[in-house]
């Protein structure tokens, strides 16, 4: 039996629709034996997530998916393993956090102008951490007006770059980003690559600047991930000699494809990022 590894997902700290500690549960719920709670830009759901692990019986790998900009394409790296009470780490996230109050702001404004009124205060009621509010919250408040039916058409009329709502964001550096997991001690993994809409050299230079500032893994199995991404990815995955990881980026039953630890498994011959995880779990429970 193979180890039920999930290394990617959401709670309430971020863009989730679980609590951390519901977000455990499901996951135990599911047989995940190894799970990742990864909020973008913040750490705040760690030690609930760590405490109901600890009662559910299953291994909590302490994560944060990191927004960062790279050649004007927004990137997500997640970092594996960390100290979430790192001092560097938690400095950075602060910054990363800051820019995001005036980015709904003007997203509100944007979406006003297309005759959407009132919808940063809308988008507020879905975000339990006011300190993160982000598209999916703006998301879910039109799919509640009646307006659209669900999320990710949203996403298509109003929220994708390009559209009305968006909003073009400077965040991280990739070096920061990596950096500041690294100082906690984590590992560096880029996130979904199969989303990112770069040519085929920027995503090359992507992977270089990756390797060249510490980055280590790459999610070559993601619920945002179709079968034809997972087989280039793991080339990408062989050929750069990059660590592998399995991850649903659940966020909640009604809008992810893929739920709490039912991702397909990694291609075999591919190095687990959990091999690399000693810390986090038994060496016993380290194999593919
Ligand atoms: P933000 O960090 O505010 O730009 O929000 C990014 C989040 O929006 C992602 O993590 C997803 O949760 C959500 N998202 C982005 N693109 C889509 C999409 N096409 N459909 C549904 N959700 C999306
Ligand atoms: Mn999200
Ligand atoms: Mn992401
Ligand atoms: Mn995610």
């Amino acid at each position: 039996m193979l180890l039920n590894a999930d290394l990617h997902c959401h709670s309430t700290v971020s863009d989730g629709w679980l609590t951390p500690a519901e977000v455990v549960r499901r996951a135990a719920a599911n047989g995940v034996e190894l799970l990742a709670l990864t909020d973008h830009d913040e750490v705040g759901g760690i030690d609930e997530a760590e405490t109901t692990a600890r009662e559910c019986g299953i291994t909590l790998v302490p994560g944060v998916e990191i927004s960062v900009t790279f050649r004007d394409e927004t990137i997500h790296v997640v970092g594996l393993g960390i100290d979430h009470r790192n001092v560097l780490l938690l400095e950075g996230l602060v910054q990363v956090r800051s820019g995001r109050e005036l980015r709904a702001q003007a997203m509100s404004d944007a979406l006003d102008a297309v005759g959407l009124h009132g919808v940063l205060e809308g988008a507020r009621r879905f975000a339990r951490n006011p300190a993160l509010v982000g598209r999916a919250h703006f998301a879910r408040h039109i799919v509640a007006t009646g307006l659209m039916p669900d999320v990710a058409t949203v996403f298509r009329y109003y929220l994708a770059r390009g559209k009305p709502g968006f909003v073009p964001h400077v965040w991280a550096r990739l070096e920061d980003a990596v950096g500041w997991i690294r100082a906690a001690g984590g590992i560096a993994v880029i996130a979904h690559p199969g989303r990112y809409r770069l040519s085929a050299s920027d995503m090359e230079a992507l992977f270089d600047s990756f390797a060249a500032c510490g980055g280590e893994a790459l999610e070559v199995v993601s619920g945002a991930h179709a079968e034809s991404d997972v087989q280039r990815f793991a080339s990408v995955a062989r050929r750069r000699g990059l660590l592998a990881s399995r991850a649903s980026d659940f966020h909640g039953s009604s809008e992810s494809p893929v739920d709490l630890g039912r991702c397909d498994p990694l291609p075999p011959d591919l190095v687990p990022v959990w091999s690399r995880l000693r810390a986090a779990a038994p060496a016993a429970d380290l194999h593919p």
